[in-house]
């Protein structure tokens, strides 16, 4: 297209008319955590949380929205500043009547049903997500936790954590604290400015998600307005700093327009309708603990899909994972399969995965790429692992070599994997313009129903490389979804190139 030149001035004005103050951006801060043991510490805390609150178990259909939003949120949150790797995040619900929300070191987010319940729609629910979600991108707690340190460091981290966040030790249990612990995690964690700054980089993260950037301070409004500034537990942790609607609204005013932001969505009138009909407990209630003995909640984390931690370096294990009764039918959104591709470049290949999905590496070299909740450390549910088998010596140099290389490495993986099995004949196929084979597996999927783990299908793809070596990728997807993730699975092997 040819601009004529008022067209050009149109252009420049609107440039320049654009406000001057550019968007927030992640900040970072000195902290004496390394990713994986402030990941490792926050877990540790995520298992008292179950065993001191009623969490709704990952069957719950609330619990699954929750996760489905969360996984849509985290999908448009900036990486932490200064860290390559990826926060685990996880959703949960407690189902306490307090309008709260907090998130522990990590990437563990808990969404009281009082919040849930008192959400106007779903871009304010997604507004304090957002918020939340912010906290573990500036690794708030983790820093606030290093300044502390020198008075600390002589106690294990988890049990730092564990006691200040809990109200342990000296001070007791929970309960007998007789405090929520929002408050106290935020008594510790939350300074104003980390208030400010989780406020900042939220509405630029929920706006990025496609959502109206207005819900989060409407939320505040609303909840403040209805109950006062002392009423409801979501104002008392999150101080209002003062001037918050006005630094809030100037945010939003340097976040890009959009035509149609997302409000509201069928999938929250009815998680809402399903939230308001679920019980939510009194503090009191929650705190003496007799809400144990219902055998409603869930005992631990770990509830299957929406845990990712340290995605394990193999295709499939035979370790187990407590599991929801039902298993939510597959969300093609949440797994990103119908979103934009990105690409990957490693010196020895490239290749394209979903931009949604989450890539760790491991010291050995080994590539995970994990949709939103695909892994957990039980390992990979959904996704696909990217590897090398180096041939010392002598090196493939024909469809006879493929073929052994091939057939070594699958006894080594049905060795490392109890259950693993291979179910097909190697079926030739070109990849990156190299002669490749392709391979049909059965194992045991990380996920569990009614105890038993879900039968899994991975797809092997073997490539011999220019320089003698063989590449391959590892798909894997329970059995029962495996035709669905398949032509994801397709095109990131279509995209590959070893160089
Ligand atoms: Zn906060």
């Amino acid at each position: 297209m040819h601009l004529r030149p008022h067209h050009l001035l149109l252009v420049l004005s609107l440039v320049i008319s654009t406000p001057a103050f550019a968007r927030f951006e992640a900040v970072t801060c000195k902290n004496a955590f390394t990713v994986p043991q402030e990941i490792a510490e926050g877990n540790k805390v995520a298992a008292q949380v179950y065993a001191q609150m009623p969490v709704l178990p990952d069957s719950d259909p609330v619990a699954r929205y929750i996760r489905q939003l969360g996984a849509r949120l985290v999908a448009s949150a900036p990486p932490s500043p200064g860290t390559r790797e990826v926060w685990p995040f996880n959703f949960h619900v407690v189902a306490s009547e307090e309008i709260n929300a907090f998130a522990l070191p990590g990437g563990s987010i808990f969404v009281n049903l009082g919040t849930i319940q008192a959400a106007g729609n779903e871009a304010q629910l997604a507004g304090v997500m957002a918020h939340e979600i912010s906290h573990v991108v500036m690794r708030h707690s983790t820093c606030n936790l290093s300044k502390q340190q020198n008075k600390q460091v002589l106690y294990g981290l988890g049990s730092v954590l564990s006691s200040v966040l809990l109200g342990g030790g000296a001070a007791g249990s929970l309960a007998q604290a007789g405090i929520g612990l929002g408050q106290n995690l935020d008594f510790l964690h939350m300074s104003r400015d980390d208030e400010r700054q989780a406020d900042l980089l939220g509405v630029g993260i929920l706006s990025d998600a496609g959502y109206d950037p207005r819900g989060l301070p409407q939320f505040f409004e609303t909840i403040q307005a209805k109950y006062g500034a002392g009423g409801a537990q979501l104002l008392s942790d999150h101080p209002n700093p003062g001037n918050r609607t006005q630094y809030v609204n100037a945010e939003i005013a340097t976040l890009p327009q959009r035509a149609n932001p997302t409000v509201n969505t069928a999938a929250f009138a009815t998680a809402h309708t399903q939230a308001v009909g679920e019980r939510a407990l009194p503090a009191k209630e929650v705190q003496t603990g007799a809400w144990k003995r219902s055998g409603q909640y869930a005992s631990g984390p770990n509830g299957g899909l929406l845990t990712t931690s340290t995605p394990a370096t193999q295709p499939a294990t035979s370790s187990t994972v407590s599991t929801p009764p039902t298993l939510a039918p597959l969300d093609r959104r949440a797994l990103g399969l119908d979103g934009a591709m990105t690409s990957l470049a490693v010196p020895r290949y490239t290749l394209r995965y979903p931009a949604q999905w989450q890539k760790s590496q491991e010291a050995s070299g080994s590539i995970s790429l994990i949709p939103p909740g695909g892994g957990g450390p039980d390992g990979i549910a959904y996704g696909a692992l990217v590897d090398l088998a180096p041939q010392p010596g002598k090196g493939i140099a024909d469809s006879a070599g493929l073929s052994d290389a091939t057939t070594t490495l699958v006894k080594k993986l049905v060795a490392q994997n109890s259950g693993l099995q291979q179910t097909g004949a190697f079926t030739p196929l070109t990849v990156g313009g190299r002669l490749a084979y392709g391979v049909d597996l059965t194992g045991r999927s990380p996920l569990q129903n009614a105890g038993a783990p879900l039968p899994e299908h991975d797809w092997l793809i073997t490539v011999a490389r220019p320089d003698g070596d063989l590449s391959y990728l590892v798909f894997i997807a329970p059995q029962r979804d495996f035709a669905n993730l398949k032509p994801t699975f397709s095109a990131i092997a279509a995209s590959f190139q070893p160089r």
